[in-house]
């Protein structure tokens, strides 16, 4: 099972949560210009059945594991990453 690093309640299984898509900031209003990468791509997450908080972190695509530090991230991107 994955486990997604809630930067709050810690590493936590997928299910707990609800993928945001890519994190790229010049194609936040155009969803469909995303690439879909194969390597580290930084990903928006939201802990729906947890402490209900989005933030970032990296993943590889190719191996669905977690690297480096996840991040809180503020409302205004918040409101992106639910569009
Ligand atoms: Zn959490």
């Amino acid at each position: 099972m994955l486990l997604v690093p809630c930067p709050i309640c810690g590493p936590r299984a997928e299910i707990e949560f609800e993928y945001g898509g890519a994190c790229e900031p010049s194609t936040l209003d155009k969803p469909w210009a995303r690439a879909n990468i194969k390597g580290e791509q930084k990903e928006f997450w939201w802990h729906r059945f947890g402490c209900g908080q989005w933030f970032t972190c990296v993943r590889d695509t190719r191996t669905h594991e977690f690297c480096g530090q996840s991040r809180l991230i503020s409302a205004q991107e918040s409101e992106h990453s639910k569009e």
